[in-house]
């Protein structure tokens, strides 16, 4: 039979990272490609006692539950976001299925198509899956390495009349940039000023490289919330890098009437998250010292980010330049401007090493030279190794 599918899904693209982790599975490749926490850390013994009260005769966890969340982790939530200048009412949160979930119900509840939508360049490439499956027109605001630059981002909510902007302002992927606390004031007053949502995705935020309580800038919630009504800040998190990925638990903070149409969404799409798995977390942040685990991975991946770093500097490749980020998962290296780093990959697959060409970062003009390197998953004594096939990848690539 031959089927026909919806208009929706020729905009739905595929992810280039899930492909190329197709290829590299099963073989000898050291993958610096998917956005991976070190596996050696997750908190296996936590979780699964953690589990195991959850069940512990309580049938319930086995049960359908409330389509904003199981209540006791929204309230455990709400108190961590408070603690980090982010004050939230439990009525102003949704739990979600991973926080990509978060940034799908939103654009569904908020993009017809053609509507105009604000990113940053590059950007987080399964954003710009959504927003495209949802027919938006996307438009960049240039950057340096500050963040958005405030003219010209006034120049398209005039020129655009954007519904919403989107932007990863804290270790972002790919770039691992981290904007400044005046850029991030100039963004939320002129947002305000235009009536445009800002969602800020903060998946990465809490694995800083630097201990000192004043090292970084605040979220763009917590200086939204600190400007009093009218908040113009939606603001989504996760689990995901700070405990697991397969917990599939994110979150949506924004105003109750928001969080409201985005639970009739939720209701449609897959009625509630896991009950077991918020229950679970619950019980895990009940007893688990969160923080401290947070501050031992953080500290490890800086480490990890030092010596990636370091390898690279070492090597002296022609024109290549990258900034180190200051937190998160993610190091932005740009090549020479002769080599098209998607020409690259074959070469690189083909000495054992992948990565992801930057290109699938843009949702227009892509930087054709650079790729997103993840530093947090490939064992530390296989870096020099994993650099070296890079190099053997461009050399090679060089001589066509
Ligand atoms: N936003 C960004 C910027 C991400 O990098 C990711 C994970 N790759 C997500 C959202 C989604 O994460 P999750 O659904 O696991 O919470």
């Amino acid at each position: 039979m031959k089927i026909n599918y919806s208009t929706m899904t020729e905009h739905l693209g595929s992810s280039a990272v899930r492909e190329i982790l197709k290829i590299t599975q099963g073989k000898d490749i050291i993958s610096l490609a998917g956005g991976l926490p070190a596996e050696d850390f997750f908190p296996v013994e936590a979780v699964r006692e953690a589990y195991s009260r959850a069940l512990a005769g309580e049938t319930s966890a086995l049960q359908y539950g409330l389509t904003e969340g199981y209540i006791p982790l929204r309230e455990q939530v709400a108190a961590r976001l408070t603690r980090q200048g982010i004050p939230t009412d439990i009525s102003e949160m949704l739990l979600t299925t991973g926080s990509q979930q978060a940034i799908d119900l939103l654009c569904k509840i908020l993009l017809d198509p053609g509507d105009a939508v604000l990113v940053e360049a590059p950007t987080y490439m399964a954003a710009l899956q959504v927003m495209n499956s949802y027919r938006a027109d996307i438009h960049i605001v240039q950057s340096d390495e500050s963040g958005m630059l405030p003219d010209h981002l006034e120049e398209q909510l005039r020129t655009h009349r954007p519904k919403l902007l989107y932007a990863v302002p804290t270790f972002n992927n790919p770039s691992g940039a981290t904007w400044s606390k005046e850029r991030r004031e100039q963004v939320v007053s002129l947002c305000r000023r235009y009536g445009v949502l800002i969602l800020e995705d903060n998946p990465y935020g809490e694995i800083k490289f630097d201990d000192s309580a004043d090292a970084y800038p605040p979220s763009l919630a917590a200086i939204d919330r600190s400007c009093g009504e009218d908040s113009c800040v939606v603001y989504t998190g996760t689990f995901s890098k700070i405990v697991a990925p397969a917990l599939r638990t994110g979150w949506i903070i924004g105003p109750a009437e928001l969080i409201r149409v985005v639970a009739k969404a939720k209701q449609a799409a897959d009625l509630h998250s896991s009950t077991i798995d918020q229950r679970a977390l619950y019980e895990l942040l009940r007893v688990f010292d969160l923080e401290g685990h947070i501050r031992l991975i953080s500290r490890e991946y800086h480490s990890r980010m030092k010596q990636l770093s370091a390898e690279l500097s070492s090597r002296g490749w022609e024109d290549a330049k990258f900034e180190e980020p200051r937190g998160g998962m993610f190091l932005w290296l740009k090549l020479s401007t002769a080599i098209n780093t998607t020409g690259l990959l074959p070469f690189a697959v083909e000495q054992g090493v992948a990565f992801v060409p930057g290109e699938v970062f843009y949702s227009a003009k892509p930087v054709k030279n650079a790729m997103r390197l993840n530093f947090t998953h490939t064992p530390p004594e296989l870096v020099p190794l994993a650099v070296g096939r890079l190099e053997q990848a461009i050399s090679q690539y060089s001589q066509i």
